[in-house]
């Protein structure tokens, strides 16, 4: 008997899936049945659908799957971030972090979501950039790490609550604007209202720079959060720190963001990483204020997390409050980012496809 391959229901609409169960001659409505036990309930086996009649679950399972991944290990930080370790088709693995925004029972939580296995990009001080670049997520396994990550968050939590992620930022693993027709995908199914229903304005897009993915998001027309990885204002830094700037130097890539902002109207982002010695300067919080003055943005301010294998430092407390202090001085929005769940290697540029490879790199 020829082995069929089973039809991937995760990531579809509803309109799909009420398309897919009429082929399947089903009534329509039934669509909507699978889409609340996908999507509300987070439940992955048919046999769990209680309002679907026992020989269409039947059926549905020799055909179909919902492949949330599975969480193959979990590390808790004493703030209470936790950071999973999700593994998806072909065993290829990816991080998924979930990062309480207080300390209380009721906390809501930001989901921070990885868009690739590895990075191509490969920046000389990110944990993500050392294990190389496997391959893109799809979108049915960038929402399956929400849904992955949300059951679990629960079952630990003892609780019923499917709403406990409140916030998405596409800050994991992988460059997202690489990966822009998928990651865009994951996006609406993320939003729509009558499944996960995460508000547009509370999705977080980060890009190491990629012009063209920016301008393509600006026509759009979502609401969603651009924040953009400077780490250097001028092109032989920013050459050395983040390899795509070759691509897309610095005034490529202000244009674009002009263009979005002016397209859009919505503020942006810049996220700087605080390199001790290397990027922290008064002439280095010059070049910024010259370089970022004439825009709508605010600037989120990253002491850098270290990295085993990597030479960089994290700059004094005291060091990254006298930057902040130029930049504000002026005239910049600008915020230190507080670190969440460092001691987990959960923060920012710390997760890894856990290969088990470093490798040693120097500016
Ligand atoms: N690839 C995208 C999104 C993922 S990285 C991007 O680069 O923007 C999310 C943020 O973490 C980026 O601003 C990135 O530069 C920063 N980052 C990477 N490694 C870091 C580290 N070790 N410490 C602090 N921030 C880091
Ligand atoms: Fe990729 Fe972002 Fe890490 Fe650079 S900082 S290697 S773009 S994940």
């Amino acid at each position: 008997m020829e082995i069929l391959k089973k039809i991937e229901l995760l990531g579809l609409q509803i309109s799909d899936l009420e398309n897919f169960m009429v082929a399947i001659g089903e009534p329509k409505f039934r669509g909507k049945q699978v889409y609340k036990w996908i999507y509300h309930k987070g439940k992955s086996s048919f046999y769990e659908m209680s309002d679907l009649p026992k020989e269409l679950r039947q059926r549905l399972d020799e055909i179909a799957k919902i492949s949330i991944p599975r969480v193959l290990k979990q590390r808790v930080s004493a703030d209470y971030t936790r950071k999973f370790l999700l593994e998806l088709e072909e065993k290829k693995r990816v991080e998924a972090v979930v990062i309480p925004q207080s300390r209380d029972k009721n906390a809501q939580y930001t989901l921070c979501l990885s868009t690739q296995v590895g990075c191509p990009v490969g920046c000389s001080f990110c944990a993500t950039g050392l294990s190389g670049y496997q391959r893109d997520l799809k979108a049915h396994e960038i929402v399956g790490q929400f849904l992955g990550a949300q059951n679990e968050l629960a079952k630990k939590l003892k609780t019923q609550d499917k709403k406990l992620i409140k916030n998405v930022v596409y800050m994991g693993m992988g460059e997202p604007l690489l990966n822009y027709d998928e990651v865009i995908k994951s996006v609406y199914i993320l939003n729509d209202p009558k499944g996960i229903n995460i508000g547009q304005r509370h999705i977080t897009i980060s890009t190491a720079g990629e012009a063209e993915g920016i301008e393509m998001l600006a026509r759009e027309n979502l609401q969603v959060t651009l924040a953009v990885s400077l780490h250097a204002c001028d092109n032989d830094l920013r050459n050395k720190l983040i390899p795509l700037n070759r691509k897309y130097p610095l005034e490529r890539l202000i244009q674009a963001v002009e263009r979005y902002i002016s397209l859009t109207n919505r503020r942006v982002t810049f996220e700087y990483v605080m390199l001790e010695g290397v990027n922290t300067s008064r002439q280095d919080a010059d070049n910024m204020i010259k370089l970022l003055k004439p825009l709508l943005v605010n600037v989120n301010l990253i002491p850098y997390n270290e990295v085993a294998g990597l030479s960089f430092k994290r700059p004094s407390p005291q060091k990254v409050a006298q930057f902040y202090k130029w930049l504000t001085a002026g005239g910049l929005n600008a915020n230190i980012r507080e670190e969440k769940g460092g001691d987990i290697e959960a923060a920012c540029g710390q997760l890894r496809a856990e290969t088990g490879r470093t490798r040693k790199r120097r500016l």
